[in-house]
């Protein structure tokens, strides 16, 4: 049987992939496109952020079962500000930590639900290896030692034995390095500039060195992040990114002995996590939060949670989640929010119902599980109230997202990822959030939101006779490569 092999490459967009193949800057990824499937318009998950993004990559469902609601968060019941590292002024607030805390060992071992399984738990449950490079959401059934660096170790309290859980073969850039291999020769891309060895560069070492030993797992996810941090930057010079990108895969045909080798040894699946909005150059297209709720008494960061305070914010970028800590005040915080044009969406949850309503707008739609409905994903829904607010289309029983791709799952998934009352905004196209020491990107590229341009993202299939299934979504991946391993999937 085939190994297989799925590249997460951040922030790839379909427009941008076309464009840098048709351009003659992607010689990899066109060879796998020309002997492939190619899907321009598989949906990702909301919000779109890495961190819950990863979590239903390896777990195959939306974050109402898996449980992680996204890059920063609130947990009512432990008073925690959760951050899986966004924006270092942010994560100094916090302190760094927590934060080191949140991402090394909270979001696998105590925020990832335990009843939902990942895909290399239940690989390694059938007999099977499984591997990951540099992925942030990884718990297997295998205990990995992590070798914090000197600088990070002086910044926490961490004990030098701290374990993670993993697949057998496991890399966490210099962290966690695979112990059964010889050492990658060390050079730039481990460093603290280069975070660690968590860029592609090394993740790519990596790669190779576990091939060339023989002893491949039978299914592998390795993680490149380089083109999310350059399109943040310069989204102008998106298809000089990605063509970067495709140096480093260039690198990994290269250590074949040829390139069709590759496939003929292994199914490759590349995918994306998000697209990125560019946002505009002047200051109004931050939308500033504080200033919109200055009637609240705003939860400030680094600070405990009390009774004093009115509302917890958790910044995602082109998204947010607001935490009201006295549930009377939610009609209130939605009342301060609608005046806001420039906020897109603004959705919560109504006992087992979502209402969503535009921002500047008294247009509302109120949407739950139940039978009147089918989406084009095969979920069923009862839905009321202005159809519009979502762009959805009515064709009888049948309904259809355009700028919203699976709106109702997704934001079903990210409002049921708690318990705890909250809300969920998104900013217009063009627009990103601000809120005190969040990261902010005039002119540059982000994220978050639940429209299309964030949320739709290319997926390649090369090296196997089956078709995925279309229309595809992100979380259909692990079921796609658990029967190509022929696994029996377990339903959880
Ligand atoms: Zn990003």
């Amino acid at each position: 049987m085939k190994k297989v092999l799925l590249f997460l490459i951040d922030s790839m967009m379909p427009q941008v992939l076309e464009r840098c193949i048709a351009l003659k800057k992607a010689p990899g990824l066109q060879f796998f496109m020309e002997r492939g499937q190619y899907i321009p318009d598989c949906v990702t998950v909301f919000p779109t952020m890495t961190a819950s993004i990863d979590c239903s990559l390896v777990t195959g469902v939306y974050p109402d079962q898996h449980q992680v609601p996204g890059l920063v968060w609130y947990d009512p019941e432990t008073k925690e500000i959760v951050n899986y590292i966004n924006g270092a002024a942010q994560v100094l607030k916090i302190g760094l930590e927590q934060c080191a805390t949140n991402v090394l060992f909270d979001l696998n071992e105590r925020h990832l639900s335990k009843e939902v399984k990942t895909i290399h738990e239940e690989l390694e449950e059938s007999g099977l290896v499984s591997g990951s490079i540099n992925v942030i959401a990884h718990r297997g059934h295998k205990r990995h030692k992590v070798q914090l660096p000197v600088a990070l170790q002086a910044a926490t309290r961490f004990k030098r034995q701290v374990k993670v859980s993993g697949p057998t073969i496991m890399s966490l850039g210099t962290l966690v390095k695979p112990d059964i291999f010889r050492p990658i020769t060390w050079n730039w891309s481990q460093t603290l500039q280069s975070s660690y060895g968590i860029n592609d560069a090394y993740a790519i070492d990596v790669l190779i060195e576990v091939v060339r030993s023989g002893k491949q797992p039978d299914f592998s996810l390795v993680y490149l992040p380089d083109n999310d941090h350059k399109l943040h930057r310069s989204p102008g010079e998106a298809v000089e990114h990605l063509a970067e990108v495709d140096q480093q895969l260039v690198r990994f045909l290269n250590s074949y002995a040829s390139w069709e080798e590759v496939l003929e040894q292994n199914v490759c699946l590349f995918i994306s996590d998000h697209g990125q909005t560019v946002i505009g150059d002047s200051q109004e297209h931050n939308i500033p939060l504080e200033e919109l709720l200055n009637e609240f008494s705003i939860h400030r960061l680094g600070t405990e949670v009390s009774k004093e305070h009115d509302v917890v914010i958790c910044n995602n970028e082109r998204m947010a989640y607001l935490y009201p800590v006295h549930e009377e005040k939610m009609t209130a915080l939605i009342s301060a929010l609608v005046k806001e044009k420039r906020i897109d969406l603004i959705a919560w949850k109504e006992g087992a119902k979502i209402a969503v309503r535009k921002g500047g707008t008294e247009q509302t739609l109120r949407f739950w599980k139940g039978r009147s409905y089918r989406d084009p994903y095969g979920a069923d829904w009862d839905a009321e109230g202005d159809f519009q607010v979502l762009g959805v289309h009515l064709n009888d029983r049948e309904l259809t997202f355009d700028a919203y791709p699976d709106a109702f799952s997704r934001l079903y998934g990210a409002l049921f990822s708690q318990k705890a009352a909250v809300v969920a905004i998104t900013a217009a196209p063009g627009f990103e959030f601000i809120s005190e020491s969040a990261p902010t990107h005039l002119g540059g590229g982000s994220h978050g939101s639940l429209h299309k341009q964030d949320s739709l993202i290319p997926l390649l299939v090369a090296g196997t006779a089956r078709l995925f299934p279309t229309p595809a979504r992100l979380i259909d991946v692990k079921s796609f490569i658990l029967q190509e391993l022929a696994v029996q999937t377990v339903p959880v």
